[in-house]
């Protein structure tokens, strides 16, 4: 999907993994879904966490007590597998989101022609700390292109 305009949704990491976060199952290498359990904090990295596999029953928890969560990059904060999308492209850089929401927020900033910053002060907000690498123009129609071989994944 290629728009004119991109306006930064302002989001975080931390706000995109309140939603399900897409893992490569430990067990069967199928499509797993790592589902956040909210509790009253407002700081989703201290939410009990449930990793399942419907193709093969896997099921895994995980607890804040005593744990680490390690963000910032493919693979899943909590159970530290790697994430389902992923690409590599850019030579040898790789590509990564937690879900559809995080691929479409990449694949609009990237595509889009002109850049907008969000309403608010955006100083930690996803697209304000991408990497270099992901907003060089010449890197712009190989992105697009792991972005839609990524979503492809997410067809079935
Ligand atoms: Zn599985």
């Amino acid at each position: 999907m290629d728009r004119p305009r991109f306006q930064d949704p302002q989001v975080s990491l931390y706000e995109l993994a309140a939603d399900d976060i897409l893992v490569v199952c430990p067990r069967c290498g199928g499509r797993a879904v790592n589902a956040a359990r909210p509790t009253g904090s407002r700081w989703v990295a201290s939410w009990p966490r449930r990793l399942t596999c419907a193709a093969c029953g896997y099921a895994a928890a995980w607890e804040p007590a005593g744990a680490t969560s390690v963000w910032g990059g493919p693979v899943d904060p909590f159970f530290g597998g790697p994430l389902w999308l992923r690409a590599e492209c850019c030579g040898g850089r790789v590509l990564w989101a937690f879900n559809r929401r995080h691929l479409d927020i990449l694949g609009g900033f990237v595509g889009a022609k002109l850049r907008e910053r969000g309403p608010g002060p955006g100083g930690l907000t996803l697209v304000a700390r991408l990497p270099a690498w992901m907003t060089a123009a010449k890197h712009r129609a190989e992105i697009l292109r792991a972005v839609d071989r990524l979503r492809a994944t997410l067809e079935n």
